[in-house]
């Protein structure tokens, strides 16, 4: 296939699009991929809409390959499957819901396990027909709070998604390690520099999750590793390990001191150290009360929580969210503190917060018998020497306090190092949820009904095409691999002579003929804009075909490493038919 640039519907820009945020929405603008519609939408153009298809096509075949079928559902859906399963409130504003002529409720999916769990009840009635993986690659909606970076968070994108059902755990399990190792051949063929880290399964009561990012610093995930292992996590899934719980008898008795002026950690460590309560105290020694208000899909009303953190770490409202899913987490206001007295700022103590009723989770650092410095619940005042189990007593941990570089492993080997990546894929095991809220049996051997057991498995397709040209462009431009690439090789006809244009479409048309796709740049423009273009589109192998023809030579240029050979033109094409197909 040949495409000619001379007719090409594209248009590349020379200026960097005003809105852009990283380079990969930079250079899928500029070389001509993509074009913004609203926030968060965008129009696929040709050589963009290739990129999209090769990656779907590989999406396709590994999903195929472990006997996955592909099916489709509208993305117009009717609400009454998410109402069953409480979705149609707990996604709350990131639903895109809209009403029909006649005042019926509907929404453009995010996400499609009711659908799939219902058309699987609506088919299969006997254990002898499962296990089943059904997927499809469609058009999602969601109404992101902040639609950014191009396609790597879109308001409308591309999902593959598929959904497992078996008949038991161990079924599961089977499914889900299915997925995995075809998400370990998809990200390998698409050339992704990727990770797979352990990642919260939220409200929905799964067990294992995990999610697939490719490492980048533009990323919005921020996952650690271990450098005493092969542990790694999304930092809203690290467990924070307790330290064991020590006996409370041989702690001195707790003692309330005037602190005054001591309303953050920092004066309370000071004033503590200068005013000799006996020994020395440093921030980690402290309890840190946070209040926030939380409220439940379908709530009106905020609820206090209470949570208590060692003085030297900051409360990470991502992680703290991440544990108290499907709820909604703020933080306080003026008025909230006016309308709860017994909240002294700068001096909260575990004491008023259980005298009143308001639940108070801690760090699953504050274990039984460690003692705390911490607020005494009136202005200028902070108590010593409060021991967890003896002086107060949590209503539960919660998993809220920041990660930092350097915090021991989880697994108990090395310490955590940080890096950023973009979420390209998740795997769950979803359990029963859905399969509950519609009953979905399978009619066993003893003729009793067996609940089915779900997974769901996503993939960003779309945000895909940005998540590699992340990882693979430079200061000119694109750099695409291989096996997503818009054409195999990129022909400049670089000169006006008629036998270069000749020499140029000759080598265009042997080329294509041995089943390369081959762009051919036939425009009527100078070498310098041309080969300008060739480095922004991006096209892993260019061939120049100018001067150096009269002497039976054309340039080959590797895109990646910029390395330019002299191949003789008579066998320039077995030459290239070698490259591409290595
Ligand atoms: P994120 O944390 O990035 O919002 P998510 O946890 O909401 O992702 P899932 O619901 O698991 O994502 O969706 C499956 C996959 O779809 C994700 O792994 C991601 O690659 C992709 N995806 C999710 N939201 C978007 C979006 N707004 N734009 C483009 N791709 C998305
Ligand atoms: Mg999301």
């Amino acid at each position: 296939m040949i495409t000619r640039m001379s007719s090409l519907f594209l248009r590349t820009l020379r200026e960097n699009p005003a809105d852009a945020e990283v380079p990969s929405h930079t250079l899928l603008v500029r070389a001509g991929y993509v074009r913004r519609v609203a926030p968060g939408g965008y129009s696929w153009l040709p050589l963009g809409l290739r990129v999209l298809r090769n990656i779907e096509a590989i999406v396709r075949e590994e999903m195929d390959a472990i006997g996955g079928q592909e099916i489709q559902f509208p993305a117009l859906l009717p609400k009454e499957p998410y109402e069953a399963t409480g979705r149609w409130s707990e996604y709350g504003p990131n639903l895109f819901r809209l009403v029909d002529r006649k005042g019926a409720d509907y929404l453009l999916g995010p996400t499609h396990e009711e659908l799939f769990a219902l058309t699987v009840k609506g088919e299969y009635s006997s254990y002898k027909d499962y296990p089943v993986i059904l997927y499809q690659v469609q058009t999602k909606y969601r109404d992101e709070a902040r639609p950014r970076a191009g396609l790597l968070r879109g308001r409308e994108f591309v999902m593959k998604d598929s959904y497992s059902f078996d008949l038991d755990d161990e079924g599961l399990a089977r499914s889900y390690a299915l997925h995995r190792g075809a998400y370990l051949r998809m990200f390998d063929r698409l050339g992704l520099d990727y990770v797979v880290v352990a990642a919260t399964s939220g409200a929905m009561g799964g067990s294992a999750s995990e999610e697939f990012l490719a490492v980048a610093d533009t990323g919005e995930d921020t996952y650690v590793r271990s450098t005493g292992s092969g542990y790694a996590a999304n930092v809203e899934a690290v467990v924070t390990p307790a330290p064991p719980e020590q006996p409370v008898e041989d702690k001195p008795a707790a003692q309330v001191h005037h602190t005054p002026d001591t309303p953050t950690i920092e004066t309370l460590v000071d004033f503590l150290n200068t005013h000799g309560a006996g020994r020395t105290f440093t921030a980690a020694d402290t309890l840190k009360n946070v209040l926030v208000k939380t409220r439940l899909p379908g709530e009106t009303e905020w609820t206090l929580l209470g949570v208590g953190v060692p003085g030297d770490r900051e409360v990470d409202l991502k992680r703290l969210e991440a544990s108290l899913e499907p709820a909604e987490v703020a933080l306080l206001e003026e008025a909230d503190f006016a309308a709860n007295p017994f909240l002294v700022k700068g001096y909260i103590g575990p004491g008023a917060l259980q005298a009143n009723g308001v639940r108070y989770l801690v760090d699953p650092r504050v274990v039984r018998g460690t003692a705390w410095a911490t607020g005494a619940d009136k202005p200028d005042h902070h108590v010593v020497d409060l021991v967890c189990g003896r002086d107060f007593t949590p209503d539960g941990t919660v998993e809220a306090a920041e990660v930092r570089e350097g915090d021991p492993s989880p697994d108990g080997h090395g310490t955590l190092v940080a890096a950023r990546g973009i979420e390209i894929g998740h795997i769950f095991q979803l359990g029963r949820k859905y399969t509950d809220a519609f009953a979905l049996d399978a009619l066993g051997p003893d003729s009793k009904p067996v609940r089915i057991t779900m997974g769901s498995y996503g993939v960003g397709v779309s945000r895909l095409v940005a998540a590699i040209a992340e990882q693979h462009h430079d200061e000119l431009g694109l750099v695409w691999p291989r096996a997503v690439a818009p054409a195999d090789v990129h022909v400049v006809v670089a000169g006006k002579d008629e036998t270069v244009f000749d020499g140029g479409e000759r080598l265009a048309a042997e080329l294509s003929g041995r089943g390369l796709r081959v762009m051919l740049d036939d425009r009527k423009a100078t070498p310098g804009v041309k080969f300008a273009d060739a480095e922004l589109v991006g096209i892993p192998t260019i061939v120049v075909v100018g001067r150096g023809l009269a002497k039976g030579v054309v340039e080959v240029k590797d895109r990646a490493s910029g390395e330019r050979t002299e191949v003789a033109v008579d066998s320039v094409v077995e030459h290239l038919v070698e490259l591409v197909r290595s």
